[in-house]
């Protein structure tokens, strides 16, 4: 499988606004080191799941990679184009090939504005479709792609009079009518009832081979993970902890921080007790993070070393890698 996406050494360092005193004492510029230093590839067709708490940089990570935002430094490579030269005009043409899923659908979708117009608005922004006609056609299609029949009834809906699984579907459709090639799903399943998620999961997995589509999956549930993902990374205070193939990480997790977190995964056969043991402790302030490895104040097997030395990404097996000092 060839690479479609490389991220290489991307930092976001955000400023924090000084006080009026902290100007006048001429006090330094602090910033949230929101994302440290990552790099990672997806391979065509492959979904990558990004998995850590809230705080730990994915979702900067992802609004990164469609250079929603701009880096601090590194860049991102999409096939042969290194996105973050490109000028914004030609950002602007390129991004149809590069689409987001967010978490709230409600917050996505303009509530004056028809599902249907709301789908070919896209089409129209960036000139598919030779026609209005051509246009409507496309978005039907789409509708019934994403389940949404009868298609004419929902292309005349507004958001308010779909449920939330819906509305996530109309969002699907609008990202997928552009027809692109990669998609950033932001916690895409997060608000919605479980059954409805593992619906949403499934529709997701099969647009994925109807369309020929490769995923980032963004996500705080490991356990979602399961249904969808090829590799997992698993991310801690802007790094990269782990990163390896869905059997890797679940069957062979090596960092204390996954093997914490797959403890925490609900067991399905309630029979089976396990125990819940997430993290202990809060996560350390991204403006100041701990010195050596960022985990160590909540790592129960830390060593001295840990808090004076920080761990670097190695192979312990063929696209097994990890940062921890356990694994040298
Ligand atoms: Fe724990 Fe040390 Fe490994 Fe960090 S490097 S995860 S503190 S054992």
């Amino acid at each position: 499988m060839s690479v479609l996406l490389k991220v290489n050494d991307l930092r976001k360092h955000f400023p924090i606004r000084r006080s009026f005193t902290e100007v006048i004492t001429r006090r330094k510029q602090r910033f949230v080191k929101a994302v440290d230093g990552i790099s990672f590839e997806i391979k065509k067709g492959e979904t990558l799941g990004l998995v850590g708490e809230s705080g730990s940089g994915k979702t900067t990570t992802g609004r990164l990679v469609l250079r929603l935002i701009e880096p601090s430094s590194g860049n991102v490579v999409f096939e042969d184009t290194n996105i973050m030269a490109l000028s914004k005009e030609e950002m602007r043409r390129f991004r149809k090939r590069m689409q987001v899923i967010f978490q709230d659908p409600m917050a996505a979708l303009n509530p004056y504005m028809k599902i249907g117009e709301a789908i070919r608005h896209g089409l129209q922004i960036h000139h598919i479709g030779a026609s209005k006609k051509e246009q409507k056609e496309m978005v039907m299609e789409m509708l019934r792609r994403v389940n949404l029949t009868p298609e004419n009834d929902f292309y005349n809906r507004y958001p308010r009079e779909l449920s939330g699984g819906q509305r996530q579907r109309a969002v699907i459709a609008r990202a997928l009518v552009l027809q692109p090639k990669f998609i950033v799903a932001d916690e895409a399943v997060a608000m919605l009832d479980v059954s409805v998620r593992s619906q949403l999961l499934k529709l997701l997995t099969d647009l994925k081979q109807e369309m020929d589509l490769t995923y980032l999956f963004i996500t705080h549930d490991l356990a979602t993970t399961k249904y969808i993902c090829h590799r997992i990374a698993v991310m801690y205070l802007g790094k990269i902890v782990e990163i390896g193939s869905f059997e890797n990480i679940y069957n062979n997790p090596l960092h204390p921080y996954t093997k914490a977190l797959i403890a925490a995964v609900p067991e399905p056969d309630p029979m089976r007790k396990k125990q819940k043991s997430i993290p202990q402790g809060e996560v350390p302030d991204p403006v100041n993070p701990p010195s050596g490895c960022r985990f160590h104040p909540r790592c129960s097997v830390a060593s001295k070393e840990c808090s004076a030395i920080e761990p670097q990404l190695i192979e312990t097996e063929k696209g097994h890698f990890v940062a921890c000092h356990l694994h040298k």
